[in-house]
């Protein structure tokens, strides 16, 4: 939905002048668009972009060395008239001719026809290119029938670059067209977009559908499917493309992924993970692949994805230089004269060398199966959790502690396969712990856990003092890191009364499993009466009074956690066979 806008009907003339003003050392407005500020030194081709807007950075944002020397604006999804046309070549044009290139539309085709025979009359060369990369929109027996989307850009850049290097018109042309017999794109659209002062989106789909091969102006895809995950919408838009791989195409590839407008970087760096090793499995090479808004469709929530398959002639166009307002590729960072770096690095160590007692490493297994334990409940009460944290706080305690107990228990798993002993062991689940359960908790839980581990080390099974030690330092760690006190609301409200019930009971000498048993009830408790209590820690703090009446997730997920890992650390359960790690998730679904 478009909220900043005085006129709707004048919308895409003040952003092109607010475009214009705030670019003013690239660009210069003139009638019917927007041309370079420098001319050229030598007469140079002048490649004209255009269409409707809506499209930002297509077509005003790509002017500028190595893209286009001029865009020719016209209004909302709507051709500009040939007037306009005409009048930006005027201002480009430096001696060299004309090339006006946009994607296959019949308004656009008109009027920037009859523009093409004004200067033509006028004794300007010019000639056209037009962009028919949509393989969703005519069959493959009909490609000059197909409307132009995301490939746009391919083709400008192709052609641009060839321009700035000095090409001939007929070049220039010969390259352009090229390069788009030779892109595809499809798309999905998963949302309409909206005009500005539109109380509608153009279209809308039905909750949980797509529509597969969107069109720029709003126009929904050609057919609707149910919304797939990122994994199979990568494996539908690749699989798509590559069925129409043109004859004599090459290992290397030009790709853009492409937003729309409303969809998120984030959203389509998740669709690349599943893209480029698609790609990359067909045994193609991708050569400075783009992913972001390119050619966007107003507020339309979607992606395209595009391929161009270069040759000798087309990569260097496609990898030269470019500086514009909102698209910029130098060589800057490779010409440092540093070394590339090859490979992923984590600085994390490798598999350390372990030394344990036997023993250790038998209560390691033990501690192992006690994680799992834990995963268990945590993936049964993520929902609940979560709605718990969502009333005063951001809502992700469920999916926080989810993805900690899940890296903590595929690292406690490994290092006890590696031989640790059982301080190693545990030591390892907080360091994974703390490094993907993100938020408070996550930090808490990790640190706590190495503490504990550090306390238990790698030589004794621990006795019922030990135990209490144990659990002491994984207190008293948080404690130390967190600084909450009891009646704070968090979950030390639920972890000290469970450490001074079992350390009271074991001083008693209460047996470890039934001392065990009795903090965990207190902790349960204690937990419960956390609901009545006004948060004065963390993110539910701001909203403490929303808070009241429900009890502190953290605390609760705690006294869950202790409850279930009761028989296992404390000896009582039945030693675990070596393999006991279900996919506990798959339930879930
Ligand atoms: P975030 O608050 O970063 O979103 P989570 O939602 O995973 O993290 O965890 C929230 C829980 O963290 C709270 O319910 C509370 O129990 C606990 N918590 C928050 N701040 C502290 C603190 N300073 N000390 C101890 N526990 C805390
Ligand atoms: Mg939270």
């Amino acid at each position: 939905m478009t909220k900043i806008f005085n006129d709707p009907a004048e919308f895409a003339e003040e952003a092109l002048a607010g475009f214009c003003d705030v670019h003013s050392d690239l660009v210069r407005q003139v009638s019917g668009g927007a041309v370079r500020r420098y001319r050229p030194a030598q007469p140079k081709v002048a490649v004209l972009a255009g269409g409707g807007s809506g499209h930002y950075p297509a077509f005003s944002g790509l002017i500028g060395t190595g893209l286009a020397d001029g865009a020719v604006v016209g209004n909302i999804f709507t051709s500009p008239s040939a007037q306009q046309a005409y009048s930006v070549a005027k201002a480009a044009e430096s001696g060299a001719g004309v090339v006006f290139t946009y994607g296959n539309y019949a308004g656009d085709v008109m009027n920037f026809g009859m523009a093409s025979e004004r200067l033509a009359a006028e004794g300007i060369a010019v000639e056209n290119v037009l962009v028919t990369d949509d393989i969703a929109s005519a069959p493959p027996s009909e490609t000059e029938k197909r409307r132009g989307i995301a490939g746009d850009f391919t083709v400008f850049k192709v052609l641009g670059a060839a321009a700035e290097r000095g090409d001939s018109l007929a070049e220039v042309v010969r390259l352009g067209r090229k390069a788009n017999r030779r892109t595809r794109t499809i798309g999905s659209a998963f949302a309409g977009c909206t005009f500005p002062g539109a109380e509608a989106p153009l279209f809308s789909l039905p909750d949980g559908q797509m529509g597969l091969g969107l069109g720029i102006h709003g126009e929904p895809g050609l057919h609707d499917t149910g919304l797939p995950s990122a994994k199979e919408l990568g494996q539908e838009l690749v699989g798509r493309l590559l069925a129409e791989t043109p004859e004599s195409a090459g290992e290397r590839i030009a790709v853009i992924l492409n937003g729309l407008g409303a969809t998120k970087h984030e959203e389509l760096f998740v669709l690349w993970g599943t893209v480029a090793p698609l790609l990359r499995a067909e045994g193609y090479t991708l050569v400075m692949p783009e992913v972001g808004e390119l050619v966007t469709s107003l507020d339309m929530a979607g992606v395209s994805l595009t391929v161009t398959w270069l040759d000798e002639e087309l990569e260097p166009l496609w990898v030269a230089p470019a500086e514009t307002p909102a698209y910029r590729r130098g060589n800057a960072a490779r010409e440092t004269g540093g070394a590339a770096v090859e490979g992923t690095s984590d600085g994390g160590a490798s598999a350390a060398d372990f030394d344990a007692t036997e023993a250790s490493r038998g209560y390691a297994a033990t501690c192992v199966a006690a994680i799992e334990a834990a995963r268990t409940a945590l993936h049964e009460a993520e929902e609940r959790l979560g709605r718990m944290d969502a009333i005063a706080g951001d809502g992700d305690h469920g999916r926080g502690m989810v993805r900690g107990v899940d890296a903590a228990s595929a690292a406690a798993s490994a290092a006890l396969e590696q031989g640790a002993g059982a301080g190693d062991v545990l030591a390892a689940a907080g360091d994974a712990w703390a490094d993907k359960a993100g938020g408070t908790s996550g930090v808490l839980w990790g640190a706590g856990l190495r503490a504990w581990g550090e306390s238990l080390g790698n030589a004794e099974v621990p006795g019922p003092r030990e135990l209490a030690a144990g659990v002491a330092a994984f207190a008293n760690r948080i404690v130390q890191l967190g600084k909450a006190e009891t009646g704070d609301k968090t979950m030390v409200d639920a972890l000290l009364p469970f450490t001074a019930a079992f350390s009271r009971l074991v001083a008693e000498g209460t047996g470890q499993a039934a001392a065990w048993e009795e903090a965990a009830q207190a902790a349960a408790g204690a937990a419960q009466a956390t609901a009545a209590l006004l948060p004065l820690k963390g993110r539910a703090r701001p909203l403490a009074e929303k808070s009241l009446g429900t009890p502190d997730p953290g605390a609760t997920s705690l006294a869950m956690i202790f409850a279930v890992i009761g028989p296992h650390v404390t000896g009582a359960a039945v030693p675990p066979g070596p393999s006991v790690r279900e996919p506990v998730g798959a339930q879930q679904q």
